[in-house]
This record gives C-alpha cells, sequence and structure tokens, in this order.
C-alpha cells in the first residue's frame, strides 16, 4: 500500500486536502493493478483539517462506477436517444478533425463554441490548453461565468479589485453575518472557525430568504424576500448614519464619496426598507446598531446574492458597509467572499493564454449563461459545432430546455468529454472518457482560503479516458496542428504558471510534498487597514464615476429585477400568471451541482426532486404533503412531489438544483433549471437564476 497526497478539485470553497490509499497490486477490481482503496482527508491540512464531506468521502465509488465511460462513444441513434456505440480513439478523433474542419470551411472558425464550467477546479484541467485550441480554431470564445464574476465585479467597483479578508480570520470577530450563505452546507469547512468565534461569545445572524440549516444553527435569523437585499443594506447605512455610528476618520481618511451618500440614504429609512423586502422595520434597525457598535463585525458570503439582475449592485453596496464602521481597521472585522484574487497576484494564470495561436480578426464572445440562445438564435455564423467539458450545462444553466432544443439540432455537432453518461452528453455525437481527480495531475487555487493544493494522480487513468489536458493534445494531432505549446506537458504546464511570470513563485517543492502550500499572504493580514483601494482614486468609491460611465448608478442603488413582484402591489400576485418566486438552492448533502446525483449512494438517499411550499401557499392551491404537483412558468414545466415546511417565507418556493432529467418521475429532458431566467446580471456577465417567476397547481392524476 502506498499514500498519496491529492486536493479536491469540486467548485467548493472549501479545496480539502485528500490522502488516498492505494493497492498497488491490486487484482481485486475491475481495474488491476494499482487500485484506490481509501480516501481521506488530509489531516495536516490547515483549513479542512481532516474531513471530507458526504459526497466525497464515497469518491471512490465514483472513480469505479460500473456507469463510467471509459471508451469513445460514436452516437448512432436519433440525437438525444442515447444509443452510442464503442469507438477507437483514432475513430473518434477523425471523424471530430473532419467534422470540425469541414464546419470551419463553410462557416469560418466561430461556428465552433467552447463551453466549459468548473466541474473539474484546478489550474491546469480547468484553465490550460483549451485557449491555445479555440484561439488556433479561430472559434467563438466563451465568456461569462456561473459564478463569482458577478460578485467579483460588484466589490471590485468599490474597492477596485474583489479582494477580501481571509474568511478563516471570522474567528477573531465579534459579530458575524452569515448573509445569502448556507455556510454548513456550502462551505463546512469555515464553520468551525465561526464556532471558535461563538466560543469567545460571538453573535451569528444568518441572512437569507430561506430557513436554511446554517440560519437554524445561527443566533438570529433575518429572511428578507429574495432579490431585496440592496434596500437592506441602504437602510442599515441609514441607520449607521442617524445612529452616530461611522468610523469617521476612516471614511475620510480612505473613502471617497461619503457627503453624496448620506443625501441618497436619507430617504432610505428602516420601514421604507420593510415594505420592500418583508422583515420588521425594527428588526433592520438592530441589524445597522449592533453592526455599527461591533468594531470588529465580519460579513461572509459566497454566490447567492450574485444570482439576480442587480447582483453585481447587491455586492457593490456590501462593499461599502465595512468602510462605513471602519470594519477593516480590525482583526475579525471586514468582508470576505472569495480569495481567489490573492491566487491570482501569485500564480500565472495568463500563462496560459500565451502565445496567441490566433491572428485574425477580433473573436466574437458568447456568455456561457446564454448557450441556449447561441444554438437557438443565431446565424452570422450559426453554432454548428459544440464542444462541452467540465460541465453539464444541460442541467446546470439557466433556461435549459432552449439549449436542449439547440443541442436537438441536427446541423449541430457536438463533443463532448465527461466521466458519465450526463444529460449533456447524451445529446452528443461524440464523447470522450474523462478521468478522475485520482487519475490526473493538477494544483488547486483555492478559493476560499489561503493554500494552494497539489494534486498527485493516485492511478493511471480508468479505461481508456484522460484528463482534459490530454484530450486537447490529442484534439491537436488530430486537427494537424504543429505548434509546440499545445502539446506542452502537464508538469510543464504547471511549472509555467507557478515560476515564470508570477510575481512571487510556489515554491513546487514543496508544494508536492506536503500537498498544500499557504500564498505568501500573513495571517493577520487585513487587506484595508490603512486604505489602500485599487480604485482610480485610491480609496473606497461610495460613488464610483466609473459605474456612471458603464450607465450603472454611480451610488448604491436598489432596482427591482424584471422578473419580480418586488416595488409592486404584492396583492397583484393573486391575479398574476406567475405568482411565486422560485429558489433553486443547493439542497443535498450527497450532491454538488450536477455531480453525484445519478450514483446509486448519492441520489436515492436525497430522496428525488420536489417542490418546498410555506403552509399558506400551499393551503391556497389545495396541496398536501407528498402531493404531485406541476410547477410551472412560460419557460418550462416540472411535476414533482409537494414538501410544505416553513422554512421558506409565503410567495417563495424552492426546488433543488442537481438533479438529472432521470432523477424526475415525468420529464421530456426538463430540469429544475428548465424554470430558471437566463437574463444577465447588471454586469460581471453572471446570471440571474434567483429572478424567476412559477405557479405551481395541483395534478390530478
Ligand atoms: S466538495 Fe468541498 S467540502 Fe467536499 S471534499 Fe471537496 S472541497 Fe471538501
Amino acid at each position: 500500500m502506498t499514500t498519496v497526497l491529492g486536493t479536491c478539485h469540486h467548485d467548493c470553497p472549501d479545496s480539502c486536502g485528500w490522502v488516498a490509499t492505494v493497492d498497488e497490486a491490486s487484482t481485486d477490481n475491475a481495474a488491476t493493478g494499482p487500485v484506490v482503496v481509501k480516501l481521506r482527508g488530509n489531516k495536516e491540512h490547515p483549513f479542512s483539517q481532516g474531513e471530507l464531506c458526504p459526497k466525497v468521502n464515497r469518491f471512490i465509488d465514483r472513480v469505479y462506477s460500473p456507469d463510467r465511460l471509459l471508451h469513445p462513444l460514436v452516437r448512432t441513434g436519433p440525437k438525444g436517444s442515447g444509443e452510442f456505440r464503442e469507438a477507437t480513439w483514432d475513430e473518434a478523433l477523425e471523424l471530430v478533425a473532419k467534422r470540425v474542419s469541414d464546419a470551419i470551411e463553410t462557416h469560418g472558425g466561430q461556428t465552433v463554441l467552447p463551453w466549459w464550467s468548473a466541474g473539474t477546479q484546478g489550474l491546469i484541467q480547468e484553465g490550460a490548453l483549451h485557449p491555445l485550441f479555440f484561439a488556433k480554431l479561430g472559434s467563438s470564445r466563451r465568456t461569462g461565468s456561473l459564478c463569482g464574476v458577478t460578485a467579483s465585479g460588484g466589490i471590485a467597483a468599490t474597492y477596485g479589485d474583489p479582494k477580501a479578508a481571509e474568511p478563516s480570520n471570522v474567528q477573531h470577530s465579534d459579530l458575524i453575518i452569515l448573509w445569502a450563505t448556507n455556510t454548513k452546507l456550502t462551505n463546512r469547512h469555515l464553520w468551525p472557525f465561526i464556532e471558535k468565534a461563538r466560543a469567545r461569545g460571538a453573535h451569528v445572524i444568518t441572512i437569507d430568504p430561506m430557513r436554511t440549516a446554517t440560519a437554524e444553527a445561527s443566533d438570529e435569523v433575518i429572511q428578507p424576500l429574495p432579490g431585496t437585499d440592496v434596500a437592506v443594506m441602504l437602510a442599515m447605512m441609514h441607520v449607521l448614519i442617524r445612529e452616530g455610528l461611522i468610523d469617521q476618520d476612516y471614511v475620510d481618511s480612505y473613502a471617497v464619496g461619503f457627503e453624496e451618500l448620506v443625501e441618497h440614504v436619507t430617504d432610505w429609512t428602516p420601514e421604507r426598507a420593510s415594505a420592500i423586502c418583508g422583515i420588521d422595520a425594527q428588526q433592520i434597525t438592530d441589524l445597522a446598531i449592533r453592526y455599527g457598535q461591533t468594531n470588529n463585525s465580519f460579513i461572509t458570503t459566497l454566490i447567492g446574492g450574485e444570482h439576480h439582475e442587480h447582483g453585481a449592485m447587491l455586492f457593490r453596496t456590501m462593499a461599502c458597509l465595512p468602510v462605513l464602521t471602519g470594519a477593516w481597521r480590525h482583526r475579525g472585522g471586514g468582508l470576505s467572499k472569495s480569495t481567489g484574487v490573492w491566487s491570482e497576484a501569485q500564480i500565472d494564470f495568463g500563462a496560459f493564454q500565451r502565445p496567441n495561436l490566433w491572428d485574425g480578426a477580433d473573436r466574437r464572445g458568447l456568455n456561457m449563461n446564454h448557450l441556449g440562445r447561441s444554438l437557438t438564435e443565431l446565424s452570422d455564423p450559426p453554432v454548428t459545432v459544440l464542444f462541452a467539458w467540465n460541465g453539464n450545462p444541460a442541467v446546470t444553466v439557466p433556461n435549459s430546455d432552449l439549449i436542449r432544443e439547440g443541442m436537438l439540432r441536427d446541423d449541430l455537432f457536438t463533443v463532448v468529454h465527461e466521466q458519465f453518461m450526463t444529460d449533456t452528453a447524451a445529446l452528443a455525437d461524440v464523447i470522450f472518457p474523462a478521468c478522475t481527480q485520482l487519475e490526473q495531475l493538477d494544483v488547486v487555487p483555492s478559493w476560499g482560503h489561503m493554500y494552494v493544493g497539489f494534486n498527485n494522480p493516485a492511478i493511471p487513468p480508468v479505461g481508456e479516458s484522460v484528463s482534459n489536458t490530454e484530450w486537447f493534445r490529442r484534439l491537436s494531432k488530430a486537427m494537424g496542428f504543429t505548434e509546440p505549446e499545445l502539446f506542452t506537458s502537464d508538469s510543464d504546464l504547471i511549472d509555467t504558471a507557478l515560476t515564470e511570470g508570477s510575481l512571487h513563485g510556489i515554491d513546487r517543492q514543496a508544494l508536492e510534498r506536503d500537498g498544500f502550500v499557504r500564498l505568501d499572504v500573513s495571517e493577520d493580514h487585513n487587506p484595508y487597514v490603512e486604505g489602500g483601494f485599487a480604485t482610480p482614486s485610491g480609496r473606497a468609491e461610495l460613488v464610483s464615476e466609473r459605474l456612471g460611465e458603464m450607465g450603472q448608478p454611480r451610488l448604491p442603488t436598489f432596482i427591482a429585477p424584471e422578473e419580480s413582484f418586488i416595488g409592486a402591489d404584492l396583492s397583484s400576485r393573486d391575479a398574476a400568471d406567475y405568482p411565486l418566486t422560485l429558489t433553486t438552492p443547493k439542497h443535498h448533502v450527497r450532491f454538488l451541482n450536477s455531480s453525484y446525483s445519478a450514483l446509486p449512494k448519492h441520489g436515492p438517499p436525497e430522496g428525488g426532486p420536489f417542490i418546498e411550499l410555506d403552509p399558506v401557499d400551499a393551503h391556497k392551491r389545495g396541496l398536501n404533503e407528498g402531493d404531485n404537483a406541476r410547477v410551472f412558468n412560460d419557460r418550462s414545466s416540472l411535476t414533482v412531489p409537494v414538501r410544505i415546511s416553513e422554512r421558506l417565507r409565503p410567495g417563495l418556493v424552492a426546488v433543488p438544483f442537481g438533479w438529472w432529467a432521470e432523477g424526475y418521475e415525468a420529464s421530456n429532458g426538463s430540469t429544475a433549471n428548465a424554470l430558471t431566467s437566463d437574463t444577465l446580471t447588471d454586469w460581471g456577465g453572471g446570471v440571474s437564476y434567483g429572478d424567476t417567476l412559477v405557479e405551481v397547481a395541483a395534478v390530478n392524476d
């Protein structure tokens, strides 16, 4: 037996270190030879501290699942029929090369669309070689992101960049506000740091429209209506100013636009906000006073708040709060969202864009959240070749019925690299088998802590599967490309990003030996103790001229989303076609996004998809626990069992996302995201899943 250090690759802020135990000469499995027999958390890892999670504790089942795709497949039946035959790598690559070349000859390079997400989140397996490959093709460019970009863009509007506090500094705080984040489920390794603060007497408040597991474990819960957080924040500013809780010295020294902001929030009384966000004015007042009276108040947030039409404005406004109270001066004070910006300062992510193998005119950018629109609406040129890897867009991207409609086009040639027959893979023409994190080399920069992880492959790729980087090397060869950069080895790719052009350089030897290294940032570092904001003014911009130039409000501003009842007469809900707001939260302890739901030890124990309603809304529709209900809007319709709970407020319903179509009892391929809005966010390039209206009706069997 040997042990191999690695790092979890999932799109999760915790980036846990792990230890794989390998039986080097196993004959006790379909895979003879080296077999992983145990996977546990690395006890030495400072953030994850030896614990994985219920999803990844059973990761070996995933690696050796009988359902894994182990050979290339070529479609034989009609599109979407799921009928494929095995092919050799050579045959599949030759077919792809011919179809891609033909499509480019007919329509030009931009007829090719690459789509990838963060299914494997890692330095090279997520980011390397494909930029060069698609530049060489002259393809359309994928822009935007499902998560992260809107929040970062919002914070950067106030601070100049999205730099924020180290999350584990929450342990030094006296007031912790968990704003739109279900920490215990989606950031579970942060919770022990919160408990450390609590042991010293810290007060924990969760602000979330839904009474989540995190809310239940908090000292106080505030449940604003979805998409109304900016109104709460403006009223908090009003109270902070009215009650003299501004750190005037900090504001005068390090911020710009305070006087204009004071004027701007004069009318934002807690009563006015209350009418919008549906919580008591007194609760807002108390929140603001407690926040302003605590020096080291700490706001922790992740991505939930950004999935709204005005998600960037939410984060831009949130970022103003610790400036006004001077919380940034104090250890355990400030705002934490993503630590990714710290990695970006010390790892040369741009290395993977060099050299630019495209020497033509600008390539068009297509937002990844608009995949359905790109596949169904474009003609100049149309998208006739889709490459999809590192994600399952037919399940995870909003307005997903439109994606399915596009992928069913006979004139679209779709190439997928996957571990399983996902809903997206089932719509492909050619599927190549992808390996898992236990079978590939990578470095994992975290966005939830300050440690960079190393991932040594524990075993060779199972079957004929390959890593993303190897896939692109093979595709490049099949296309007849000869530029040496397209064939760089994984190890050399890592060296390039860690050392060449990097500001600090990360010690690769230590990284490989220990499985992680800390970024060059001290543990007590607080980025804005003495200002140092990266804005043009060098100050925190309470008023932002740059936003004005972008056509956005210069000041923090509440704007109701198009698809909502916010700001409308709420009685109009009753008369509306779609009177309920839908949220599609992460709900399952054994799932992560669309990964795992089809695995027997993950999906079935979670009990299948459902709709959760407040008793008031259920009663109005004559729905009882366990009834089947139809959830619908003008985008799609789903039939799911009813769960009645008081975790939601009236007007808000929840259908957790992550289930593939096969998880629904009756589905024509639709999943939760068939209902969600694909309206892009105000800036940043994200999308507004959370601004979705639906109606729910009983199904009469
Ligand atoms: S999914 Fe998140 S919590 Fe689970 S092992 Fe991976 S990084 Fe850790």
